[in-house]
């Protein structure tokens, strides 16, 4: 079966539709940049000051000759994850490349893991996926395309102290994966994960600040001692890589991949 996109060479995703959840700062953002390059529309997602949001969502368009929307939803609240999905069908006609991204953080031993910060992170990091592709799938299986691509982690794949919700909405969203891509795999709709190790992004500063105060040591050490430690490559990957993963699983050429969880951990998991 050949995929029946209105692709051209230099711009494969002309006439798609990609909605790129918590795409107002880092790997999201860059997820979005990648995928207006290859031309397609774009629906912004996240949270942040109106006023900046407005120009990053201009900023794509011009640079990139696309379209480019933005939608409001609070991912913690499934409604507004469905009202989401609601906008981009009446205003772009569609998703057909969905990218679940946003995710919070937050770190503590699981006995003093605060109860209200596992529901937020359970609900933002897991069960908005699960609501964003409940809602874009039968759309995507009756068009017969769809690339559903989901941020993990390398804790998706492994554990590390004190990320008790982080780590088990990760290894819940890789079963969330692979059912889905079972399930929709006669219909040209894939569904993959990616599972990143560190990314220097604004959740990561906000990682080394924070543990900088906690262990009472610079931040380069941080950098060294805590988060690069298990990361053989001894480097932060890029949200430009990320993005070009996502391009490529939106793809033809990725029309097999499916039910995949790939790690872009600099060999964090291969140990
Ligand atoms: P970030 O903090 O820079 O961006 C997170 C995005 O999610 C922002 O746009 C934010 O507004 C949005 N968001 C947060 N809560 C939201 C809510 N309730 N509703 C709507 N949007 C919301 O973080 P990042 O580092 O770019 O992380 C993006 C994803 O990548 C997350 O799922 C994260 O777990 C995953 N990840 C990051 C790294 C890393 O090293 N940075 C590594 C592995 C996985």
């Amino acid at each position: 079966m050949t995929d029946v996109s209105p692709a051209s060479h230099d711009r494969p995703l002309n006439g798609r539709v990609a909605l790129v959840t918590g795409s107002t700062s880092g790997i999201g953002l860059g997820v979005a940049e990648a995928l207006a390059r290859e031309g397609a529309t774009i629906v912004l997602n996240g949270l942040g000051n109106p006023d900046a949001i407005e120009a990053t969502r201009k900023d794509i368009a011009r640079r990139h000759g696309v379209a480019a929307h933005y939608h409001g939803a609070d991912l913690s609240k499934a409604e507004a994850v469905a009202e989401m999905i609601a906008f981009a069908h009446e205003r772009v006609g569609g998703v057909d490349i969905l990218v679940n991204n946003a995710g919070i953080q937050f770190v503590a031993p699981v006995e003093e893991f605060p109860a209200a910060k596992w529901d937020a992170i359970i609900a933002i990091n897991l069960s908005s996926a699960f609501h964003a592709i409940r809602a874009a799938l039968p759309a995507m299986k009756t068009k017969g395309y769809g690339r559903i691509v989901t941020i993990a982690s390398a804790h998706g794949l492994v554990g590390s102290p004190f990320k008790s919700a982080y780590v088990a909405a990760k290894h819940g969203v890789l079963g969330l994966t692979k059912v889905v891509a079972l399930e929709a795999a006669e219909t040209n709709v894939t569904c993959n994960a990616i599972c990143p190790g560190y990314v220097w992004t604004p959740l990561v500063e906000k990682q080394i600040e924070e543990q900088a105060l906690a262990h009472k040591i610079p931040r380069e050490q941080v950098i060294t001692d805590v988060l690069l430690k298990a990361q053989p490559n001894k480097r932060f990957a890029t949200v430009e890589e990320i993005g070009a993963l996502v391009a490529f699983l939106s793809s033809p050429a990725a029309q097999s991949i499916t039910g995949a969880a790939l790690p872009v951990d600099g060999g964090w998991t291969a140990h």
